[in-house]
């Protein structure tokens, strides 16, 4: 079907690509490759050339790719039904199959899902829904929302104001007025070497309790956060951090809002990141690893706490003013319960477990020593080699990207797909949980060769 020679130039002539150079891409100075097809952690581009996806797209495409059951869901559910809306009470069998296989999994303190199409929807969701809840509860100032530096939670107004990186405020008039961000619980950047985890846990906390302290408990609605760190560098937190978190959002009456679009249904190799470490959220976000990609899917997990409230607000104040038009779309929804099951059946969350310490494991032995790597870290199937000038030292590059842009260029080169983080130098790497331990260790070795024929 594609098969045009001119795919290409209309490419750099008529598609605004997110997350892009915009200028170098139209300039045709910058990469792009058409991908064409995919087997379980691979893909392959136009060219016929096949790359191991290290990043699951965009950690995403956690079934892997080409799953046949899960298209066929798809091309089932949309021959019998392409879409009805869930508005006043509409739903399919797709859809509310999947809101009780969600709960299923979910801690038990959850009670509903609305579904959404994206993460950062997802997130727009539950600060309307905070908001919503707080003045129900007749206290409308309390609406302020606390996010990390480094979180990542989209890059709407909203949610990439949540997002506490450097490059999704700059140039658009963000972050939003009622966003306010705390310490990031990066051990390995601590503002003092001597700091032991403890400690930094305790300076994270203290951080924030100064916070709260200055802008007044009564002011503050939420703290959002990923369970591990993502898009800001794959950064388990420290030991203690998220009890010691939750205690604090406890003391002062403050909702918690786990964003689990990257690490629920089995990143970390539990089923929710929540369970990973013990948090009781008042709300989750799912999107990713809800539908392995397959179709646009995302939810908003309310638990019981919130729900009453937001009964108690429709029966004041009529059906609740928040609807899409694709929310709980039929085909995301069949995709989602046909993703769900696979993880189920081929126990892939398992897998994620023990290949992902595999995968860790095997990049400590292959770098751990290099003098340019500073740390190697993660959970799950989830992993991360930081780059610094110095390690002694923890001298950081000067300019992000400097020792990672080439090393992911050179992995290219020898068929692996890494990512390099934003805001650092840091490669990050996710998988599908279909990883063998064979593939894992090819990543490996074609990093450690990068990372040497790059750095030395
Ligand atoms: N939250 C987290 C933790 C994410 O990693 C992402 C995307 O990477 C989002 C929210 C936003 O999701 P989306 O890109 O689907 O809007």
């Amino acid at each position: 079907m594609l098969k045009n020679d001119m795919l290409e130039q209309w490419d750099r002539d008529n598609f605004f690509h997110p997350s892009t150079h915009l200028a170098e891409f139209a300039r045709g100075n910058a990469p792009q490759r058409v991908i064409k097809t995919g087997h379980g952690s691979t893909i392959v581009d136009r060219d016929g050339t096949e790359l191991l996806d290290g990043f699951a797209g965009l950690y995403c495409v956690n079934v892997g790719y080409g799953r046949q059951e899960i298209a066929e869901a798809i091309a089932a559910q949309a021959k019998e039904l392409a879409y009805y809306h869930a508005y006043v009470g509409h739903g399919t069998e797709a859809s509310i199959t999947l809101s009780k296989m969600v709960l299923d999994r979910a801690p038990d303190h959850m009670s509903k899902v609305y579904f959404g199409q994206s993460g950062s929807d997802a997130n727009e969701t539950n600060i309307k829904l905070v908001w919503y809840y707080n003045n129900i509860l007749g206290r409308p100032e309390k609406k302020k929302i606390i996010s990390r530096w480094r979180g990542y939670h989209g890059s709407g107004l909203m949610t990439g104001s949540l997002t506490g990186l450097e490059l999704f405020h700059k140039k658009f008039d963000l972050p939003l007025a009622q966003v306010i961000h705390t310490e990031a619980p990066y051990y390995y950047r601590r503002p003092d070497a001597e700091m032991t985890e403890a400690q930094f846990t305790a300076h994270c906390v203290a951080a924030l309790e100064e916070l709260i302290e200055k802008e007044g408990a009564d002011t503050i609605a939420a703290f959002i956060g990923e369970p591990v760190l993502g898009t800001g560098g794959i950064v388990p937190p420290p030991a203690g951090y998220w009890q010691a978190i939750q205690e604090v959002l406890d003391k002062h009456d403050i909702l918690l809002i786990a964003d689990e679009v990257v690490t629920g249904f089995g990143r970390l190799g539990s089923m929710f990141g929540s369970q990973h470490y013990g948090l009781k959220p008042d709300l989750i976000t799912i999107a990713k690893g809800l539908t392995s990609a397959y179709a646009p899917l995302s939810g908003s997990i309310v638990s019981e706490k919130m729900w009453k409230v937001l009964e108690q607000g429709t029966d004041e104040n009529g059906p609740i003013g928040h609807g899409w038009t694709y929310s709980a779309h039929p085909i995301g929804a069949a995709a989602g319960v046909a993703n769900l099951k696979l993880l189920d059946d081929l126990k892939l969350i398992e897998n994620a477990a023990s290949v992902g310490a595999h995968l860790n494991a095997c990049m400590k032995d292959a770098l751990g020593d290099h003098p340019n790597v500073g740390e190697i870290r993660g959970e799950g199937m989830l992993c991360a080699v930081e780059l610094v000038q110095d390690r002694g030292s923890r001298t950081f590059y000067e300019k992000p990207g400097t020792a990672s842009y080439p090393i992911i260029a050179e992995m290219l080169k020898a068929g692996v797909i890494a990512r390099a983080m934003p805001q650092g130098d840091i490669l990050g790497f996710a998988p599908p949980f279909c990883l063998t331990r064979e593939e894992a260790e090819r990543i490996v070795s074609v990093t450690a060769d990068a990372v040497k024929a790059t750095l030395g």
